[in-house]
């Protein structure tokens, strides 16, 4: 028997072609979006406006894809991370972070990822697949269907995976969430490493989100040694890249910088920073590093609040708009794709064990 038609996988126009070449009329369509989108249906039984007889003949040929939960935690400081098992057995996270009225959730648009840059742990498995731009949509659905009747407002692509080495993916699911779940493209926001073409060809293909890049460091040489992207597009390049991107009236780019004692925290560096981006319309996150997981075997230390206070204050003096960000959710290890390290791990020695039992 062929593979059933997985409904979650189609866009509107091929629901709506699926639709019609089972000669329903139009509003069998927009009855199926309803419940795929806004009444969160997790199989074709559920969407009881359809006849038993409709529901059974669709389900002979169509199904309804969905992400199995495998693990919910909730951290202290309020901060809720989500652990997804894929069709495939591979699992991805998303944190959802609440703050005043916003839910902002933070999504993965990769298993992994190539990047390799030696900060981050999601860069250690290397990359295992590209997210198809449901699995990147189901995400969201997942949490919203979770935490009903509350809804995510805003969205981050800042999990596991580099967004712009998906690209054709991450468009397509961009312009889902802003259709299916009205969430507006000013509050959404794509984090990349630094693919200066990719950063290019954006304006042209994908709804205007805003974006985020991740610099991380003053020299090419120090940047060459943290994320390995940059030998391929130096700080330059990128930085040219950022300065042609197309920006509305008060919209600002966002430049993240991870500091690592001793190794991009120094106040020359702080001086550096505020001469490379002079001119770009920008603002600066800080983010202190968060302290590896203990299984991650890495070198690399958070630096002291007192070199973190410096740092800004060189940016604040140049009048630049500057925030430290602590990494959310580290009681629990939200960050970074140390989640799915950490059930990694788990998993392994549970097979181990049961290896040896
Ligand atoms: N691949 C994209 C988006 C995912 S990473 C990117 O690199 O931008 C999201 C953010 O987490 C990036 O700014 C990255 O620099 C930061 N990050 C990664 N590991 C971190 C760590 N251990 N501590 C603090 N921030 C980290
Ligand atoms: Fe990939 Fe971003 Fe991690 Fe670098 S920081 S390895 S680009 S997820």
């Amino acid at each position: 028997m062929s593979k059933k038609i997985n409904l979650k996988a189609l866009s509107k126009d091929e629901i709506s072609g699926f639709m019609e070449q089972q000669g329903l009329p139009k509003y069998r369509t927009d009855q199926l979006l309803d419940w795929l989108y806004i009444r969160y249906a997790a199989s074709l039984d559920d969407i009881t406006e359809f006849s038993k007889d409709l529901r059974k003949r669709l389900g002979g040929i169509a199904c309804i894809g969905n992400l199995q939960l495998v693990k919910r935690q909730q951290s202290s400081d309020g901060t809720e991370k989500f652990l997804f098992e894929l069709e495939d057995g591979q699992t991805i996270e998303s944190v959802l972070i609440p703050d005043k009225d916003r839910l902002t959730l933070c999504i993965s648009s990769q298993v992994g990822c190539a990047m390799g840059c030696r900060f981050c742990l999601t860069g250690k498995s290397g990359l295992i697949r590209n997210l198809r731009a449901w699995e990147i949509v189901e995400q969201i659905l997942s949490v919203n269907r979770l935490i009903m009747p509350k809804k995510i407002t805003n969205i981050v692509f800042m999990g596991m995976g580099e967004p712009l080495a998906n690209f054709d993916e991450v468009v397509e699911a961009l312009k889902r969430i802003i259709s299916y779940f009205g969430i507006s493209k000013r509050r959404i926001t794509l984090s990349t490493s630094g693919l200066a073409p990719k950063i290019l060809e954006l304006p042209g293909r994908a709804p205007e989100v805003n974006l985020a890049i991740s610099l991380n460091a003053t020299t090419d040489a120090v940047r060459d040694r943290l994320m390995p992207i940059n030998k391929k597009y130096p700080i330059r390049s990128l930085l040219d890249a950022c300065g042609k991107f197309p920006l509305r009236p008060r919209r600002l780019l966002t430049f993240e910088y991870v500091l690592i004692a001793g190794v991009n925290d120094s106040v020359e560096d702080g001086s550096r920073l505020v001469r490379l981006l002079r001119g770009l319309r920008c603002k600066v996150n800080l983010i202190p590093l968060n302290p590896p997981d203990p299984h991650a075997g890495s070198d690399l230390q958070r630096p002291s609040d007192a070199a973190v206070l410096a740092f800004q204050k060189v940016l604040e003096e140049n009048n630049m708009t500057v925030l430290i960000r602590e990494s959310k959710g580290q009681d629990i290890l939200a960050a970074c794709g140390q989640l799915r390290g950490r059930y990694s791990v788990e998993r392994a020695a549970a097979g181990r064990q049961e290896r040896r039992g």
